[in-house]
């Protein structure tokens, strides 16, 4: 910007009145929340330590419920719609809706390619679109199921998951565990041998 241009645009706004904040430190809702709750919890907002806390925490609050998974919709038309393929290892972190809290959970997915495959990343950008929001485990799998299933054009799909919730481990019985969910659809739900090699090379055969 030049200096004329920087002149020119301080001159076109508008006069503010010394009791009136400039916009960028407008109030934000989420960070108001976040001292209420400090408060609450009968913490002094204020001190040193939490005096950056309420913007952090909002500032989390909307990169969590944001994330943009990029193009997940690209698919490659299939070579061999007779295999079995297996994306498994995806490690994403979501919040259980009851509490809260994070959980964190393993995903693999199978799928047998009608007529389109999907590319290797979109696995991953399909679970973590379904996981940064706020979840239980069922439905996580459920969502990631119906978008293979949409995107791939193919009914079978199945989708399993191993989960670690912080609102078991951390509270109520404090016990560490691990959930696991599972999607079985198509060939996967009917025949037994197609269930038995999905889960076998998604690791839980
Ligand atoms: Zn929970």
């Amino acid at each position: 910007m030049t200096l004329a241009n920087w002149a020119a645009e301080r001159m076109a706004r508008p006069i503010i009145r010394d009791d009136e904040p400039p916009a960028e430190f407008d109030a934000d809702p989420l960070a108001d929340l976040c001292r209420s709750l400090l408060v609450e919890i009968g913490e002094n907002p204020d001190r040193e330590g939490l005096a950056d806390t309420p913007r952090r925490w909002a500032a989390w609050w909307r990169e969590f419920t944001d994330y943009d998974p990029g193009t997940v919709s690209t698919a490659f038309a299939s070579v061999a719609s007779d295999q079995l393929v297996v994306v498994g290892g995806m490690r994403v972190w979501s919040l259980c809706e009851h509490h809260l809290l994070p959980f964190n959970a393993e995903i693999s997915i199978a799928y047998v390619p009608a007529d389109r495959v999907l590319g290797l990343s979109k696995f991953g950008r399909i679970a973590q679109d379904h996981a940064h929001r706020l979840q239980v485990q069922e439905r996580l799998c459920a969502g990631i199921a119906d978008d293979i299933a949409e995107l791939c054009g193919t009914e079978d799909v199945a989708v399993v998951a191993r989960g670690e919730h912080l609102c078991m481990t951390m509270r109520g019985i404090r016990t560490p565990a691990r959930m696991t969910t599972s999607v079985m659809r198509g060939v996967f739900r009917t025949k037994p041998e197609a269930r038995a090699e999905a889960l076998g090379l998604m690791g839980n055969g």
